[in-house]
């Protein structure tokens, strides 16, 4: 290929995600350009203990990391590695070896690190692979200091570790020799709009003078991401920030000690505990740091505290006989990842440029994965319909008032980490941090507080938050008025308190099945401590959240002042909020007790309300007396379907219509719509009333527009059955306070029948996210005959 051909597909970056989306791209058959450095120091692929950890990899209190359709794709990306390496194998003739199993310990960081355990061994059985909890006497190569003894054991024989340095060479190797690949040893510098328009070609600046052609263009540059969309103002990207999580990891040359498989901590937040990995010839991989690298600020160099911090936490917490060890090398990587950590994958706003970036701690995992979606993509095979990492999705950035109202309470675990902290002591650090985040939030203008906002406004994430305030701290003024609180003391007293230890969390998550997530205070906490814009984005991922145990909803007002946070309500008729109850004399199914079709809140009105909330003021007893809330996840029987049966689904057209107040309701509507936040496909559709049931009101649905030769009923009785799903829908037993968030534009809801007279009695309000909500194609479908108030 010369200077002057144009290229089919540029894919930029050489990491191991550029390098296996080029090896993919070019199996195609297509030219490939690649362009980037031919060595590997400084990739985050390098550094890399290169574990194959789709479960371990989960974490207490990491809501994207821990999310079921993560977990699902780190589990298939897992599968199918084995027979892409012998694939590797076959047409490179390297070898890259790769060790079974990984042991996951709990060690000295106390009940986070057995929630971990517990976390990573349902994410595996979940997934139908084996999680296996043993003594710690029985890891081999675990012998920790006395001061971090392990506590527990998880053996996961379908995780596993390879040989990152043998995988880079084996792909480079390969590369290097396809006839169909052409490699540019220099970094891109902008990427250029064609002469051609917006349908032609692109142009690859390099930095070594040269223009190049190509028809697509693959972003895989990793942490680079931002620098290369900012210096290509010519195309209109739209991705989201894409941060950088340093990551120093040592490699001795031998452990001296018997070293069969991989030895891990779990994760804990941001920082990603210890890790030992053996390596070829007997070599030994020690990881790792993660600190946040504001954008511009990529230092190739490790300080010698993360070297001292690697090697500290790998020998006192997995084996201290790694300190007597000869080094072999020290990396450093950084991670690539965005706000909500998920992966970037896919179109950006112009078609011809594709990412393939942000996966964060599981890029070497994730590699094949993405390399098979995008060639997938390109080669028009599949589609990319990857939603969760659509590249283009809104990704909530807070604003520094939201994060720090959030995350006082982190905070002060981050500055004083040991579990020990006495209560006064607590509140001292509390008090103080309150009066330096008030300071720097309600003084943006203040020229000291500039270059903090401008920090912020370039790494928006918690971790930047101790490095505001301590600089805020600092300041005379601010302490000074700390009403009269002592300042943050060095010989603070160590050990529990009597009122025991300080609560790393103010509520925790758990997951509920098949979906959802729970979540309740660790404590004591009053609903208006959730922050709005938080529950909103983790809705949106989790699609159902239920609030159980918090104080301060407990009336109409309370709930409704809720609601409000969250955004504006929909409200249709006089009140603002609905009471969902029997009455003796019903007038709609809605206040009767027998048979309710599934259905979505909003199907006749203009305005979908994207949140549906429930609270309960009454419940009924027991689960064998019904009444319990049934949500159907659209999404996940969107993602269970067949190819086939989602072809057709995406053909179909329902016109629905339903008698009410003496008027003929009628709304036509396509069956599978995109949810107008997150960009995922989802269902809507109201079930018609089974045969031989009565009930007020009942809906009529006809098929609209179906492919010729489609049958009605089977297609309806198709959809009925997927949306009933035991392994989609989730039941909601009440009990009195619960309140529920669903995402009434994913989920469809209905009601399990109950005995007349039983008591039970909702509130339901409805809110709208942003200002996009009646501009879904679901919305713009025609409304005849649509019901006002
Ligand atoms: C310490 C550490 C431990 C890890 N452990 C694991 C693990 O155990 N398991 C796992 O699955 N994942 C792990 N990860 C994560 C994994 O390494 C990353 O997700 C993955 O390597 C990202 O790959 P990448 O190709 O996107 O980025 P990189 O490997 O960083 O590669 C990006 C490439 O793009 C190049 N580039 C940047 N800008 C340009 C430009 N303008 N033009 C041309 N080229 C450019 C860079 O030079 C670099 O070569 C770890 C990461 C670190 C840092």
């Amino acid at each position: 290929m010369s200077a002057r051909d144009v290229a089919d597909v540029a894919v930029i970056g050489t990491g191991i995600i550029g390098l296996s989306t080029a090896w993919a791209v070019s199996g195609l058959g297509m030219r490939v350009l690649l362009v980037g450095p031919r060595s590997h120091t400084g990739q985050a692929s390098a550094a890399a203990g290169a574990m194959l950890a789709p479960f371990s990899e989960t974490a207490a209190g990491d809501d994207p990391l821990s999310s079921p359709a993560e977990i699902t794709h780190r589990a298939a990306a897992r599968a199918s590695y084995g027979d892409w390496l012998a694939r590797l194998r076959s047409e490179s003739g390297r070898v890259v070896s790769m060790t079974d199993g990984i042991w996951l310990v709990a060690t000295a960081h106390g009940q986070g690190d057995l929630e971990a355990l517990e976390l990573a061994a349902r994410a595996a059985r979940d997934q139908g692979a084996s999680a296996e909890p043993h003594p710690p006497s029985e890891v081999p190569g675990l012998s920790p200091a006395r001061t971090c003894p392990a506590h527990a054991a998880l053996w996961l024989p379908g995780e596993a570790s390879v040989d990152i340095v043998e995988l880079l060479d084996a792909l480079s190797h390969l590369l290097s020799v396809r006839e169909n690949v052409r490699w540019a040893d220099t970094s891109a510098v902008a990427l250029e709009p064609g002469t051609a328009g917006s349908d032609g070609p692109l142009v690859v600046r390099c930095a070594d003078r040269e223009r190049y052609e190509a028809g697509r263009v693959v972003l895989a540059v990793g942490s680079g991401t931002g620098a290369l969309a900012a210096a290509s103002p010519g195309l209109s990207l739209g991705l989201p920030l894409v941060l950088a999580g340093k990551g120093v990891s040592v490699l001795v040359r031998d452990t001296g000690f018997a070293l069969p498989t991989t030895v891990r901590t779990p994760m804990r937040r941001f920082a990603c505990g210890a890790h030992l990995v053996p390596r070829a010839g007997g070599a030994a991989y020690l990881g790792a740091t993660n600190r946040l690298t504001p954008p511009g600020e990529t230092s190739t160099a490790p300080a010698l505290e993360e070297i001292l911090t690697v090697v500290q936490s790998v020998g006192d917490e997995l084996n201290t006989g790694v300190y007597h060890r000869e080094l072999a090398d020290v990396a450093v990587g950084h991670r690539p990842y965005t706000l909500d950590h998920l992966p970037l994958v896919g179109p950006t706003e112009d078609p011809r440029v594709l990412a393939a970036t942000a996966t964060y701690r599981n890029g070497v995992l994730l590699a094949p994965y993405v390399a098979g979606l995008i060639a997938g993509h390109l080669s028009g095979a599949g589609p990319l319909d990857a939603r969760p990492w659509r590249p283009t999705r809104p990704v909530a950035v807070p604003s520094l008032g939201e994060a720090l109202g959030d995350r006082i309470q982190m905070l002060i675990d981050v500055l004083l980490p040991a579990e020990g902290v006495t209560a006064p002591w607590h509140l001292d650090l509390q008090a103080l941090l309150g009066v330096a985040a008030r300071h720097l939030v309600e003084s943006p203008d203040d020229a000291r507080w500039r270059p903090l906002h401008r920090l912020w406004d370039r790494a928006p994430v918690v971790e930047t938050l101790p490095v505001l305030l301590r600089a805020v701290r600092d300041l005379p003024h601010v302490a000074n008025s700390a009403a009269g609180r002592s300042p943050a003391r060095k010989d603070a007293p160590s050990g529990r308190s009597k009122t025991g230890p300080v609560s790393r969390q103010r509520w925790r998550q758990h997951r509920l099945t098949p979906f959802g997530v729970r979540l309740s205070p660790a404590g004591q906490a009053d609903l208006d401590e959730l922050p709005p814009e938080r529950l909103k984005s983790l809705l949106l991922r989790e699609h159902l959240l239920l609030l159980r145990g918090f104080t301060g909803g407990s009336t109409v007002d309370k709930f409704e002042a809720f609601a409000r946070r969250l955004g504006p309500l929909v409200v249709w008729g006089d009140a603002p909020i609905a009471s969902v109850v029997a009455k003796a004399e019903p007038d709609d199914h809605v206040h009767d007790t027998g048979f309710m079709p599934l259905h979505w809140d909003g199907v006749y009105k203009p305005d979908t309300p994207d949140i549906q909330m429930f609270q309960c003021l009454k419940a009924v007893g027991t689960a064998a007396s019904g009444g319990a809330t049934l949500f159907s996840d659209t999404t996940r029987v969107i993602a269970g379907a067949a190819p086939g049966t989602l072809d057709l689904w995406r053909a179909l057209t329902f016109r629905y219509e339903r008698p009410l107040g003496g008027e003929m309701l009628s709304r036509s509507c396509p069956l599978v719509v995109e949810h107008p936040h997150t960009g995922e496909p989802t269902l809507r559709f109201t079930e018609p009333v089974p045969d031989g049931v009565h009930i007020l009101n009942p809906p009529n649905l006809t098929l609209e527009r179906a492919p010729s030769g489609c049958d009605s009923a089977e297609a309806i009785q198709q959809i009925r059955d997927a949306l009933y799903d035991p392994r989609y829908m989730y039941a909601h037993r009440w009990r009195v306070g619960d309140i529920v968030l669903a995402d009434n534009r994913a989920l469809l809801h209905t009601r399990e029948p109950y005995p007349p007279g039983t008591e039970r009695h909702l509130l339901r309000a409805h809110v709208r996210i942003g200002d996009v909500a009646g501009d879904t194609p679901a919305d713009r479908t025609s409304l005849a005959g649509q019901e006002v108030g």
